[in-house]
């Protein structure tokens, strides 16, 4: 029998909302779709389709929300990895109108879900991209023109002076404010939307890894112990997936990044560092990212642990970087510490297809897929309903391979990551 994997030992597994244990798969079940693995990208899939009337039936290799999107930074934040005007110039006005259109969507299923269900998930509004450089502020002041040319109507550039009502850190020399983002705990909000799906009628089935799909009308997804015969498949194993479906797999780098949390603060002193409670990501190109908990805490993560190494002192990596930010913290212990992986590919665009006529995929939102898994979500859902038209505009998208194959793709990475901190230092 194999072995239960439970949550990593998070600050979110700590404080999640009580939550069951789901069986594991046994024997055959017969489902209008399969989707494999219980993320947001596979529960927001499952949510879309169970409330459209679906038969759906999702395996989880582990427990809901254990991947990244149980551990990740919480931090809502609009637009994807790489923004619109680089589609734009990469793919053109077509695709920059039509992923434009979406941009901020996905934002926007998370708010509705959290209203519809009453999901308890710590929401606030606000975030923040914070600029060392006058070279970064000039790009944050592109970017809500960007923005605001795609309808977005909430941004609100901050300058030096304004900073002290944002974070009391004097690094910075300037920010934008995105009302319509925000932050919440998300391992609540998976498990959230995953009581959501079945409240419908939705089966969830944990310690249910996937080890084969074998194709065809219907398609047969197959676990240690199980499987299900789906007319449809979703695969939302993202940086999880392993070599399941190789052709995904040479696509994406699975990235480890590391988060702590401190003691619990004092609440003035929680406020003093981030008055407007707001969550923050720097505009380096190897980002710190930080919030307030809703108990109080600093939630801290940085660095990328590029090809998905488990860093043995994550506290050692992590604290020089949150004293740089906040010297005020000198004396103040960390609680929590862990890592988790996300899928970076070389566009840092998310992508989304079929391996078959009736196998879908989406994975490697690149480090940003809080928002953009929830449209992804939607736009899988409207595909397998017959709507396509979205489905096919980052469908579209052309996907590379990494160079270096499975061998140099690392170290190469690694050495393009030491290439951009540099740049980050220097301030160029
Ligand atoms: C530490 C960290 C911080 C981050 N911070 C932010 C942030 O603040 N804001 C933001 O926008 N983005 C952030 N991200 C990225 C974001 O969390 C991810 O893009 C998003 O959660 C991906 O969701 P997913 O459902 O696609 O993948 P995951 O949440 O990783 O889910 C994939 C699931 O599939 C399961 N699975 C894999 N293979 C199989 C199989 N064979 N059979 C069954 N199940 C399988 C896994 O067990 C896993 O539960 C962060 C990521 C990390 C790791």
């Amino acid at each position: 029998m194999s072995q239960t994997v439970e949550h990593t030992g998070s600050y979110y597994a700590y404080s999640a909302n009580p939550s069951p244990q789901r069986p594991a798969l046994r024997g055959s079940l017969r489902a209008d779709v399969c989707v494999i693995g219980a993320g947001y990208t596979g529960i927001s899939t499952a949510l879309h389709l169970a409330e459209a009337g679906f038969k759906v039936v999702v395996l989880e290799a582990a427990r809901v929300g254990w991947g990244a999107s149980g551990r990740n930074g919480g931090q809502i934040v609009n637009s994807y990895s790489r923004d619109i005007d680089v589609i734009e110039a990469r793919h053109g006005a077509d695709a920059a109108r039509k992923l434009g259109a979406m941009a901020f969507e996905g934002g926007k299923i998370i708010r509705e879900r959290i209203a519809k269900y009453d999901i308890q998930c710590d929401l606030k509004d606000g975030n923040v991209f914070a600029a060392f450089t006058q070279k970064q502020l000039d790009e944050l002041i592109a970017k809500k023109a960007l923005w605001e040319r795609y309808g977005h109507t909430g941004l609100k550039l901050v300058d030096k002076a304004g900073m002290k009502d944002i974070v009391s850190s004097d690094q910075y020399v300037g920010a934008l404010l995105d009302t319509w983002g925000g932050h919440i705990h998300p391992l609540n909000l998976a498990l959230g939307e995953a009581a959501a799906f079945e409240s419908l009628g939705g089966q969830i089935f944990e310690q249910s890894a996937v080890v084969e799909v074998l194709k065809g009308q219907p398609a047969t997804v197959k676990t240690a112990q199980g499987e299900v015969v789906a007319d449809t498949v979703v695969v939302a194993g993202n940086a999880y997936l392993g070599n399941l479906i190789p052709q995904l797999a040479e696509k994406t780098l699975p990235c480890g990044t590391q988060v702590v949390t401190t003691e619990r603060l004092d609440p003035a002193l929680a406020k003093s560092l981030l008055p407007g409670d707001n969550c923050v990501e720097d505009c380096n190109f190897l980002l710190d990212y930080y919030r307030l908990t809703g108990d109080n805490r600093l939630l801290y993560g940085g660095g990328t642990v590029y090809g998905a190494r488990d860093p043995g002192e994550i506290e050692r990596l992590i604290r020089p970087k949150m004293l740089k930010t906040f010297p005020q913290l000198e004396n103040v212990k960390i609680e929590f510490g862990w890592t988790g992986n996300f899928s970076l590919t070389l566009s840092r665009l998310p992508q989304v297809g079929r391996v078959d006529s009736n196998i879908y995929y989406s994975q490697g939102c690149s480090g940003h897929g809080v928002t953009y898994t929830h449209l992804a979500g939607r736009i899988i859902s409207e595909a397998i309903r017959g709507q396509r038209e979205r489905f096919d505009a980052f469908a579209s998208l052309p996907h590379y391979p990494f160079p270096g194959g499975r061998l140099f793709r690392v170290p190469m990475l690694t050495m393009g990551a030491w290439w951009y901190e540099m740049r980050d230092r220097l301030g160029v």
